[in-house]
């Protein structure tokens, strides 16, 4: 599963692809959204493996959210036998 967590960046590459005219950031509404897909995508295909990717822009701006994040996600994990 690879996440985007925010398109907001503290570089500047000229290569860069990343649109940063509108700025997105991680939201309790999408925290929210990740938890539930992942207990669906449990549900429907039994998973024994999970593994998250996090990009950007550059995702460590948004680190204490993927701590958070992660938590939860390690926690449902563990619950369920999947391999994090
Ligand atoms: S998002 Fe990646 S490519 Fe774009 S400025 Fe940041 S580090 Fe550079």
């Amino acid at each position: 599963m690879t996440i985007a967590v925010t398109n907001e960046c503290n570089l500047n590459c000229i290569f860069c692809y990343v649109n940063k005219k509108k700025i997105y950031k991680f939201s309790f509404e999408t925290h929210k959204n990740i938890i539930g897909f992942i207990k669906y995508y449990y549900e429907k295909y039994k998973i024994k493996k999970l593994f998250i990717t996090w990009t950007g822009g550059e995702p460590l701006v948004e680190f204490d959210n993927i701590v958070k994040l992660s938590e939860e996600i390690i926690n449902f994990c563990c619950i369920n036998d999947i391999r994090f």
